[in-house]
């Protein structure tokens, strides 16, 4: 069920109109237990604890505003207090707050009225389930870890804060790397041996200067920690004591840390650990680091994402992604083809560059979409060019890793050469040397298949990885295109000669061999020296409209 979701402006507007209607109209959060209260510039603070109307002392973690909050469904209840009967109606809502993060929270409309007799019954039976109920309070503790779960964490973070106000705080969220893969290739029961021993050591930094720990859920954890007690060294021995622990040939151990220095309390506790959480993903499949510290730039560049991923389907299907094409050419100038390079062409004129929105969207998992579109666009010009002058050029485009995993590549680029009647030797296929390393045999069976059917397969940015030798020995491609980072410093000795070396390996091992990135004439003379004859690069253009693309091939050719 969708939650609705509003502004703080326009949650203002409707507790006001609410409170005519009702005895008590306000917005709580329920995993705090806390009533929150919106200043006019859209800052919220947690106030007075939630229960404190009837049952003063009660804390009740399974309240209906409670349920409310993790079914996302309306819930009623009447609670009894003293003389009083509290009709509860519980609506979860989602705040949009004022820097793009949500906040679930819940909408409570309470009516009051005096017991009567059969409300008194009533009475008795809840006081029969206030055991059962305190018992449930009492499991604060993951079962199997034995930290604090998740909304424990979260209240009693809550606590922290309200007790000691002036007291500063750091937030930290721990996440382990391919956990999945512990319980694959070991069992459950040593998971579950890996989450115990990390939840015991990070609760050993959080005891020792009175902080928090819980655990997220899977095999998420969060600290909440004194700011002047806080030290990195203490999160970088904990990875690798655990690392020294359960490393073993087949499975590196790595746990990342994210780090939010927290610097307005009043903001909910779950947006704390969703600013650690984007620090955390700035290094998720970093190797080298382990703790990212939450910072600006980090919650811009978060908002931005979101709105990828809110704007694709949108844009998608107005046409706002836009194939321009960078040609190929040979050593004179003389245009063989083009890359097919994706541009988001915004309503407003402005245009987005693949590098802002492509691993957004290979996170997201949407990326196969945009890439079976822009192949889409890449056969259909080859095909609209087919019987022209332009009959001869080809198209590459350019491949994710991600696809590999979304869609079957060769069924769909096969259809699509098939529908639009274009020679598949006209299709060239670039795929980056990291994406072909990540599944050697899967990539080359694919790479096999497609060649087998008369694709042209090209493995891209070679050179700018760290494994591009073991690449050439297990991939069979077409082309090797060489990255530009190889061509940069070409003026030096110990490039040149690395370079030089790069292009005669390619081509003894029969594949033709594309440069990237010439900027100057001086890297062009160097390289066709060197015996390369296929570039592409801002010295004869930069990616352009397929219509000026069509316009300088005549002036060209
Ligand atoms: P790439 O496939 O290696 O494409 C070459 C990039 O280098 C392009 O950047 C191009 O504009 C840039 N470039 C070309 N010549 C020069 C030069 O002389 N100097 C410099 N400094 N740069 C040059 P662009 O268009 O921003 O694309 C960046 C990357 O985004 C591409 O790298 C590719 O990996 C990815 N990409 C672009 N379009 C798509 C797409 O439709 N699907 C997927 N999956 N990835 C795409
Ligand atoms: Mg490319
Ligand atoms: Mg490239």
């Amino acid at each position: 069920m969708k939650v609705s979701e509003y502004t703080i402006e326009e949650m203002r507007s409707l507790l006001k109109n609410m409170s005519g209607m009702y005895d008590v109209a306000r917005v709580v959060d329920p995993i705090e237990c806390r009533i929150l209260e919106f200043d006019s510039d859209g800052k919220i603070t947690m106030n007075k604890s939630c229960y404190g109307i009837w049952n003063a002392g009660q804390k009740c973690m399974n309240c209906s505003s409670a349920l409310a909050c993790k079914t996302g469904c309306h819930q009623e209840k009447a609670e009894h207090f003293q003389d009083q009967v509290y009709h509860i109606q519980s609506n979860p809502v989602t705040l949009k707050l004022p820097d793009g993060d949500s906040y679930e929270a819940v909408v409570e409309l309470v009516n009051i009225k005096e017991k009567e007799p059969e409300d008194l019954k009533a009475n008795d039976r809840d006081a029969e389930n206030l055991d059962h109920k305190a018992a449930e309070y009492k499991a604060v503790h993951d079962t199997l870890t034995k930290v604090l779960t998740a909304e424990a964490f979260y209240e009693f973070s809550r606590e922290q804060f309200v007790k000691n106000p002036d007291m500063a705080w750091v937030m930290i969220t721990g996440n382990i790397m391919d956990f999945r893969l512990v319980n694959t290739l070991f069992g459950v029961m040593r998971g579950n041996e890996v989450l115990m021993k990390t939840a015991s050591l990070l609760e050993k930094i959080a005891e020792d200067c009175g902080g928090l720990c819980g655990r997220m859920g899977g095999d998420r954890f969060a600290l909440l920690i004194p700011k002047e007690l806080y030290k990195e060294e203490d999160l970088l021995d904990t990875a690798n004591s655990l690392a020294e622990e359960f490393n073993s040939g087949i499975y590196t151990f790595r746990i990342h840390f994210g780090v939010y220095e927290i610097n307005e309390s009043s903001i909910p506790v779950s947006v704390m650990c969703g600013r650690a959480n984007t620090a955390l993903r700035t290094i998720r499949e970093d190797l080298m680091r382990t703790v990212a510290v939450f910072d600006e730039k980090m919650q811009m560049k978060s908002l931005f994402d979101q709105e990828v991923v809110s704007g694709f389907d949108e844009a998608l299907k107005t046409g706002q992604f836009r194939m321009y094409l960078q040609p190929l050419v040979d050593e004179n100038g003389k245009y063989l083809g083009g890359e097919a390079l994706v541009r988001w062409q915004r309503p407003d004129g402005s245009i987005i560059m693949p590098g802002d929105f492509i691993e957004t969207l290979e996170n997201a998992g949407r990326i196969h979409e945009l890439d079976m579109y822009i192949w889409e666009c890449a056969v259909r010009q080859l095909s609209e060019w087919d019987n022209t002058d332009k009959k001869d050029l080809t198209i590459s485009v350019n491949v994710s890793a991600k696809d590999f995993y979304s869609i079957d590549i060769y069924e769909y680029i096969c259809e699509l050469t098939d529908r639009y009647h274009v020679d598949t030797g006209k299709l060239r296929l670039e795929i980056t040397e990291t994406a072909l390393l990540k599944e050697p045999e899967q990539s080359n069976t694919i790479v096999k298949k497609l060649r087998d059917r008369g694709f042209l397969v090209e493995i891209d940015d070679f050179g700018k990885g760290h494994s591009s030798l073991t690449l050439l020995k297990e991939i069979h491609a077409d082309i090797l295109k060489i990255d530009m980072s190889l061509v940069e410093q070409i003026e030096k000795d110990r490039d040149r000669i690395i370079l030089e070396s790069v292009i005669r390996m390619g081509k003894s091992l029969g594949m033709d061999v594309v440069t990237e990135g010439i900027e100057t004439k001086q890297q062009l003379e160097s390289l066709c020296a060197m015996g390369c004859s296929r570039f592409q690069g801002y010295y004869f253009s930069r990616p352009i409209t397929v219509e000026e693309f069509e316009t300088r091939y005549k002036e060209n050719n």
